[in-house]
């Protein structure tokens, strides 16, 4: 088994983490404070890099890379600000890897294409108001009319909410229960009967825009249809590889606010000497760094073990949940390591600690990452739904 990256993976990383350094440190507490959506100027600087679609295959504009390559550069980015690495999550990590891996030819050159050149984005409309962690229970449905689907209900908490061009939305197409009537539509921005609800105001991942989209009578086009019903296996397949993202980003955000704290901790002098001279300053650090190269390699792992593929359910939960406990604890003893300027909204960590939050909610909390990784290692099924 061999830990180490590609000179290629290592050349990758090294341009993409001086581009953070260099392009996206001094935006970045600008775009949080005035919750603020990266530029197109800023967006055009990715794509030059050939950072849009990295996973997407070469014949539709994009690198034709694997996944642990688009995980190296999102760390990179996170490492900085989350909102960095967001278009480079969507387009390599996001709902577009549903119309890569299951989507008909033609869906493919519709779409793919534009999401490498930038010009539209795609989210994903899974969770509703009475579905969040009980994905199953929801309710929107898709109704067969002439020449398309008609679609009615309302999802929640939709990133991209309002800003983004196209959404994969997950629906109910026939009355047969749980998974087994769900599909996913394709619905692009405009369409009528498709509106959205006011922007969501969070505690963290100030920048991401984000709001509930609402479905009346909204007809969709029979070639939008992406995933049959009966196939919502296909769709949580995929939706692994965003949960890759997930944990990326929430992998980014530990390794900067460790290196914030350490470079602190090296300045930063009391009773005469700096504080990293000091035996409990040590130990926080040197936890600090031991979860993030533990959360680093199975991260790792699991984007290494997809390639071009789809990742596995266990490897990515697990990669998911310790990514995202370790984002929660780094960032917490980075502030307590900061003192006053950790708290102070003049300063990273603060920022870094209020976005380490969102990432254990969205893409499935840390409970049900908890209950899937049971399931691997007992190796049958828990059915939430029987009476205890
Ligand atoms: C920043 C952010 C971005 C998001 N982006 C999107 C998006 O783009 N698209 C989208 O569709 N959704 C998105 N979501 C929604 C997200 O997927 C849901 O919030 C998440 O799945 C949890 O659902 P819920 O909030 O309804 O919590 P609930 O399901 O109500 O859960 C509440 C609590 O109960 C626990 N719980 C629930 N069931 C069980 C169980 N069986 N066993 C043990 N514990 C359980 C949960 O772990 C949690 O602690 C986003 C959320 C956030 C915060």
């Amino acid at each position: 088994m061999d830990f180490r990256l590609t000179d290629e993976q290592q050349q990758l990383q090294d341009t993409v983490r001086a581009f953070a350094d260099r392009e996206c440190a001094p935006l970045a507490a600008a775009w949080d404070r005035e919750n603020r959506v990266p530029d197109h100027e800023f967006e055009e600087k990715l794509i030059g890099l050939g950072l849009y679609g990295m996973t997407l295959p070469e014949r539709w504009g994009g690198g034709g890379r694997e996944l642990l390559d688009a995980v190296l550069v999102i760390e990179q980015l996170a490492r900085v600000s989350p909102l960095c690495a967001a278009g480079v999550f969507e387009s390599s990590v996001g709902p577009v890897r549903v119309i890569e891996r299951f989507g008909s030819e033609e869906q493919q050159a519709r779409w793919l294409p534009k999401v490498c050149r930038g010009e539209t984005e795609i989210s994903i409309g899974m969770s509703e108001p009475e579905a969040g962690s009980a994905l199953t229970d929801l309710r929107t449905t898709a109704e067969k009319v002439s020449g398309g689907y008609r679609l009615n209900g309302v999802k929640a908490w939709c990133t991209g909410g309002g800003h983004s061009r196209a959404y994969l939305v997950y629906c109910r197409m026939n009355d047969r229960p749980g998974p087994k009537g769900i599909a996913g539509l394709l619905v692009e921005k405009g369409t009528p009967g498709f509106t959205f609800g006011p922007q969501e105001r969070y505690l963290g991942l100030r920048g991401f825009p984000s709001s509930a989209l609402y479905f009346a009578d909204c007809v969709v086009p029979e070639e939008n249809l992406v995933i049959q019903p009966g196939g919502f296996a296909s769709l949580m397949d995929c939706f692994n590889i965003e949960r890759c993202g997930n944990a990326t980003m929430a992998l980014g955000i530990a390794a900067g606010a460790l290196e914030v704290a350490t470079s602190y901790a090296r300045e930063r002098r009391t009773f005469g000497r700096p504080i990293c001279e000091r035996g409990v300053v040590q130990e926080m650090i040197a936890d600090m760094a031991t979860r993030v190269d533990a959360a680093r390699l199975l991260v790792y792992r699991a984007a290494a073990n997809a390639g071009t593929g789809l990742a596995g359910m266990k490897e990515t939960s697990m990669a998911k949940l310790f990514a995202n406990e370790t984002a929660k604890h780094v960032t917490d003893k980075a502030m307590e390591i900061l003192g006053a300027v950790g708290y102070s909204a003049e300063y990273p960590i603060e920022r870094m600690l209020r976005d380490s939050r969102g990432w254990p909610i969205a893409g499935g909390t840390l409970q049900i990452q908890r209950l899937i990784i049971a399931s691997a290692v007992f190796g049958r099924r828990f059915d939430q739904r029987l009476p205890s």
